[in-house]
Order: structure tokens, then sequence, then C-alpha cells
């Protein structure tokens, strides 16, 4: 069955070769009982080592079943390793963080048997060499004898045709020695024993043969074997492998044995994952958040183009569309139009030809249903609206900035006047935006009007006081104290929604006609930043005012061209509009998507705030990796033995790489999901204090999708960074290993 032909084993150290092995050749019998007998050093072990496919020969052939050798590949070895071979050290070679059960079981792992029957045969096994009652113990916590039983239990649960054993009592007293003897008899009567020893007495006592090597040679042999009936041809073995729940099982006890280092490892490696949850978290939500704002259609921002603007201002200039006598290159320093800019600076007022455009968008208007909800043309014309006799809009001496340029410049001595403290209170509305009406009706034709109330429901006194609807004794008080220096609180005057419904104005145009209006309603319009509220009045009313202007407004010249899409998606086709109006008349128009680029500016500062706080953090993911490698590396020296003993059981190369990308699996799955589930926990704390500083509710938003990702990103890089720690392991000579403490 076994046939050793001229074999050699010469080992080179330096320049000194050993030849440990000289030109060995000797045929074994299927079943037998073989001691190999000799001094130190005379090469023992080398060929047991040779026989058990754990070492390979340098010259001559290893015939097994009549077929040699000479082409195995490391498969073979492996296979043959698993199936045929069971080994007994001197030393035991048990691994010490597994159960003796585990331990056991670990050879018939890599024979591919299910759970179950692994269990119930290593269980068998353990119960024949008499350890029934320790199956979970450790190995540390048996004698010398015990551990050399679950050794033995070891090497015959696979039911392999030839056991090794390497001086199997030489750790052992005499007593135990012979114990170990018998069940080493008993459990092996119908397989090839091969077994070195020291002790010429236990040869004599159980073997049916002994050979006698010396110097790397064998010197006798009692019972020589020249070949026979018994060797029949078996088929090639089933290629095995370990699995990765197995390896699993087996970093994971390691890693428990190593309790405070795994964690502390483990929680090394989930800072940068926490760092990455969090900064994600928060952009996520951050984004969210604008994009909330984006969409949200109760404050649709339309795109718009002024006849008037400013050359290198994203915002129109609120003063600058009315006044004619600007033209095209005009320069004007801009501080002298706004009390409250602290720099000087020069810009040219530039002209877009709205004329054209109007005439463009109207023609084309049909086509463009499906994405344009409303185009607004808006005059910037003053409507002259009179309540009775009083005058009401455009309210004389307001400078339109009201109570904010009041208080802006305290130094400013500057007489408060009724202009200060009103602001216009009519406004052309815009129909799109979502009122909720609160009595009457929205305004349909150019004599009604609608009151505007703010979010709370409320309007401002001074306004009120503008719409003549409250009396104005309370003003007066306001702008005594004021102009005194003192702080003044407005009190709340009740109105009722029918004192105002119905109450009556009227328009009057630049060539003499007028119209009169009545408010048909009261409405709230959500989330307007407007607090003090005001009088709204049709577009046709507007349109009207334009044709009765007495050729002062061009109804064909807008001021400015609101353009309102449906959609922030179809914001990007009414662009493509402008452009083909572009191409097609040659007239260029500069157009502002002001949400867009307020909105659209934000999320960029935040995705490059987050790319670089993620950098930064990344360097410290990176920094953590390099510590689980090098932490991987320890395991692979610490672990060298067990890296042995399962390369002697039959693992392969591979099955060794998947121990330790086992263990960095499991660090870097850990590691991961402590970071996932800290920077959840910290986003919960995070959180409120956004809420207090920004007033944003639930900014840092944690993503499933985008945590599963992190820990799979943790567990590829400490798998990564624990690759070549355990390719090293993978490469070591299975002797050497075993031969490691
Ligand atoms: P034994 O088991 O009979 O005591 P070994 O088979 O272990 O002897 O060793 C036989 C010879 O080979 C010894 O001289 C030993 O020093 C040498 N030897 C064994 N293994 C190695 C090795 N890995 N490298 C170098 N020399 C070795
Ligand atoms: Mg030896």
């Amino acid at each position: 069955m076994l046939e050793l032909k001229n074999i050699s084993r010469i080992y080179r150290v330096d320049d000194v070769e050993t030849r440990a092995l000289d030109d060995v050749s000797a045929s074994f019998r299927r079943s037998e009982f073989v001691s190999v007998l000799g001094p130190s050093g005379s090469g023992k072990t080398t060929l047991l080592n040779l026989i058990g496919g754990l070492d390979h020969y340098d010259d001559g052939d290893i015939i097994i079943d009549g077929v040699s050798t000479k082409d195995y590949s490391n498969r073979d070895w492996d296979a043959y390793r698993n199936h045929r071979i069971g080994f007994i050290f001197q030393n035991y070679n048990l691994i010490n963080h597994q159960s003796v059960l585990d331990n056991v079981e670990l050879a018939l792992t890599l024979s591919g048997i299910s759970d179950a029957k692994k269990r119930e045969l290593a269980k068998e096994a353990l119960e024949r060499v008499g350890l029934g009652q320790h199956l979970n113990k450790r190995p540390s916590q048996l004698s010398g004898g015990q551990m050399q039983r679950v050794a033995i239990a070891r090497a015959i649960v696979n039911n392999p045709d030839i056991i090794l054993a390497d001086e199997p009592t030489g750790a052992l007293d005499s007593k135990t020695s012979i114990q170990i003897m018998d069940l080493l008899k008993e459990v092996a009567k119908d397989k090839l024993v091969i077994m070195v020893t020291h002790n010429p007495k236990l040869a004599k006592d159980y073997s049916s043969r002994i050979i006698n090597v010396e110097d790397g040679k064998i010197v006798s042999d009692t019972k020589p074997y020249k070949g026979g009936k018994d060797d029949s041809i078996r088929k090639p073995e089933r290629y095995t492998s370990l699995s990765l729940p197995t390896a699993l099982k087996l970093s994971m006890n390691n890693l428990m044995t190593k309790r405070g280092r795994t964690i502390l490892t483990t929680i090394a490696g989930s800072i940068g994952i926490i760092g990455i949850g969090i900064v994600l978290a928060l952009a996520n939500g951050a984004e969210q958040y604008a994009d909330s704002i984006l969409t949200d259609t109760s404050i649709a921002s339309p795109i718009t183009i002024e006849r008037v603007y400013m050359d290198s201002s994203i915002s129109s200039y609120g003063g600058v569309s009315g006044e004619k006598q600007w033209h095209e290159g005009t320069l004007l320093a801009i501080d002298d139009l706004s009390n409250n800019s602290a720099v000087t600076r020069q810009q040219r007022v530039r002209f877009n030809d709205t004329k054209t455009l109007k005439k463009y968008l109207d023609e084309h208007r049909a086509g463009t249903d499906d994405y344009i909800d409303q185009i607004n043309y808006d005059y910037d014309i003053k409507l002259d609206i009179y309540d009775g006799e009083r005058k009401v809009n455009p309210v004389e001496n307001s400078d339109e900035t009201g109570l904010a340029s009041l208080f802006a410049d305290e130094t400013q001595s500057k007489e408060v006047t009724e202009g200060d403290l009103l602001k216009s209170g009519f406004k052309e509305v815009v129909s799109n935006k979502p009122f909720e009406l609160l009595m009457g009706r929205l305004p349909e034709k150019p004599s009604e009007l609608i009151l505007v109330v703010n979010q709370d429901k409320e309007l401002s006194l001074s306004t009120a006081y503008t719409l003549n609807l409250s009396k104005r004794t309370e003003l007066d008080g306001a702008i005594g104290k004021l102009n005194k220096g003192e702080k003044y609180q407005f009190q709340n005057e009740v109105f009722e929604y029918s004192d105002i419904v119905g109450h009556k104005y009227q328009a009057r145009f630049g060539d003499g006609t007028n119209e009169d209006l009545e408010v048909v309603g009261v409405a709230t319009v959500k989330k307007s930043g407007d607090k003090s509220g005001y009088m709204g009045y049709t577009h046709d009313l507007a349109e009207k005012a334009v044709r009765h202007s007495n050729g002062e407004y061009n109804i064909d010249e807008p001021a400015t061209i609101s353009i309102y899409a449906k959609s922030e998606i179809d914001k990007d086709r009414v662009a493509t509009l402008l452009d083909s109006f572009m191409s097609d008349t040659g007239v260029s128009v500069y157009y502002v998507d002001q949400m867009k680029a307020m909105v659209g500016g934000v999320k960029a500062a935040i995705s490059v705030a987050s790319s670089v706080l993620i950098a930064f953090v990344a360097i410290s993911l990176i920094v953590s990796s390099i510590m689980i490698g090098i932490i991987t590396y320890i395991s692979v020296l610490e672990r060298t033995k067990e890296i042995g003993i399962l390369r002697a059981i039959g693992a392969s190369k591979r099955d060794v790489v998947r121990v330790f990308t086992a263990e960095t699996i499991i660090e870097g799955l850990v590691a991961g999901i402590i970071g996932v589930v800290m920077a959840a926990l910290l986003c919960l704390a995070i959180n409120p204090i956004i809420k207090t500083v920004a007033d944003v509710d639930n900014l840092a938003r944690v993503s499933l999708i985008r945590s599963l990702i992190l820990i799979a990103i943790s567990v590829g890089l400490t798998m990564l960074a624990g690759y070549s720690p355990a390719k090293r392991a993978s490469r070591k000579d299975p002797v050497e290993a075993l031969k490691s403490e």
C-alpha cells in the first residue's frame, strides 16, 4: 500500500547540507504496527513527515497504492493527509482555544461531512479513547495522558488507513505510556501504524515490525515487505476544504480567548467608521433638507429675467429697475443706493430685451403647458390707490425699507417719519402661491382684492394703518417715542375678517381713468417670509394700469418676467426654452434662478465640506486598518502552531488563508457594526443641538443603506489589511509551524 523508493531528504542551512534521509527504501503492509527506532537526529521524524506528506522528499519516490507521488499537486497532498493519515505527536499539538470536542471535529470538518454527523463521530472517537466525560474542556484542563488521548481520537476520527505517531509517549510517565500504547494498539488494529520511539521495550512489546534508523539510513528491518496482493489501486480522494463557518468558529474562539485585545482592536477600528457615519448622516440630512426647501411648492421660485440688472450681482437690485434714466452701461456706486452697504463697489447696469422675450414667450406659450405653470409679467408699476381721498398706495414718504433701516444704524440721528414706519401695503399676488383661504374667496377680476396675512394670521399694525384699516393714534405715539430715542412696542389691535372683507378702495390710472376695488377675501400663505401682511391685487389690475398709464409703461416691455416651472426638474426645460429663444432671435438674456442659486450653493458647500471631512476621517480609517493588519500579523505569529496542526490534518494553504481572513472579517464586521451603531447614537445626541442652534429637525439622518455600505467597507478594509499576513501564514512550512510554541 505504501512504498518508499530511494528517498532522500537534504536540509540546507546556509552552506551546510544535512542528509536527514539518505536513499531510504521500505514497503509497508496495509495492516501492521511498525516501530522506528534510532538515536536522536537520525532522521526518524523526517521519515514520518515525508510519509505523512507534511514534508517533501528531494529524491526518490513514494508510491501510494501503486501510484507515484512525483506528480502530486499540493491539493493531492492535502487530500491525502486529510483522508489517509492520522498524526499523533509527542507534544499532542492540540488547539488550545478550542474545546476537546472541537479539536476532534476539526479533522472531520475538512472532509465535508454534515454538522450533526461530525459531532456524532467526534463524540464516538472521544468515547473510544475514554474521554466521553471531558468533551467541553479545554486541552489545558487535561493531563498529558488525556491530551494524548484527544490527539489519538483526532487521528482516528476520520478512519484513516495510516496512523503516524512521533514519540507519542515521549512526554508521558511509564504508566501512562503503557495506557496510551494499549489504546493506540487497540484503535489501530487493522491499520498501518508507524510509530517513532526512543523506547526499545515499548517497540518490542507493541509492534509487529521494528525498523532501526541511523544517520538517515535504515540499518535493520525485522520484517521487511516486498509488496504483494494488497496493493490495490484506490480512487483518488475527493478534494476538501475548510468551510467558512468552521474558519469563523476557529477565529471566533481565538478572538474570544484574547477578549481584551479584540475589544480594543475593534473599538479602534470603529473610530473611523463612526466619523464617516456621522459625516454621512449630516451630509445626507443636510442635502435632504436643501432638497426639501427646493421642492417645497409653497415657496415655488420662478426663473426671472429683469429688464435692468447689475452685471455682477446674481440677485436683482430692487431700486434699479424702475429708474428709466439709466442706460446700458451706466456706472453707479452701489452704496449710493443702499444705506446699509458698507462697501463701495461699482457695477455696470445691463439691460435684457424683455420686449423680444415677451413676444417670443407669447408665441410659444401654447407648447409649454406641460412644464410651465405660469408666466408673470411685472411692470414695476406703482399703483395709485385711494381710500376715499386718502392715498394708501404708494405711501407718501415711504422709503420701502421701513423699520429695517430705522434700526439698522443707531448712531444715525435721523428724524423718524411716518414713512419710516409705513411700507407699501399693496402687492400683486402671484396666483400660483397656495393660499389658505381664511374668509371669502380669491380675487378673480381686476376690481377684486385679497388681504394676505402672515403665517400666524396676523397683520402688522403699520400695514393696517397704511391700508387705512386702523386709526393713526398709535402710529403717532410710536413716532414720538422713537424720536426721543425710546423703544416702542406696538400694541395689538383686533380686527374681524368681516370688517375687512367688503372694504373699498379705488385705483387711479395715469390717463385719468379709475377702477373701483373691493376686498373679497382674507388668506394666509404658508411659509411666507412676509411678516407684516399685505393687500393683494390681481395681475389683471396691474396690466390695466399699464394700459392706462398714458404711455409711461409699455405692456410689451415688462420690467420682470417670472417663469414658474411646474417642478424643479422642469426648470431645466425652461432653461432650454430660453436657450432656443437666444439662438432663434440672436438676443441674449441673463436669467436667474434664485432659489437654485442659493440652495445649489448650499448643496455644493455641503458636499465640499463633507468630502473634506470624509478625507480626514478616512485617514483614521486607514490607520485603524493598518492596525488591524498588524494585529492579524501578530495573530499569525501566535497561531503558527495552529497553522501546522491544520496543515497536518489536511488543510490546504487556501484553508489557512481562510482562517485568518475569517479573523479579519469578524474584526471588520464588529468594528463596522460598533461604528455604525455609535454613529447613530451620536446623531441622536447631535440632532437636539442642531435643533437649538439652527432650528432644523433631525438634520443628521442615518441611512440604512449607507450604514450597510460602511460595514461592508469596514470588512473590506480589514480583509485587505489582513490579506498579506494571512498569505504569509499559509506559506509557512507545516513542519516548522508544528515545532513552534
Ligand atoms: P530525529 O527525529 O530522528 O531526531 P530528525 O528527522 O528530526 O531526527 O532530523 C534529522 C536530521 O535532519 C537532524 O540532523 C536534524 O538536525 C536535521 N533537520 C531536521 N529538520 C531540519 C530542518 N528543518 N532544517 C535543517 N535541518 C533539519
Ligand atoms: Mg524526532
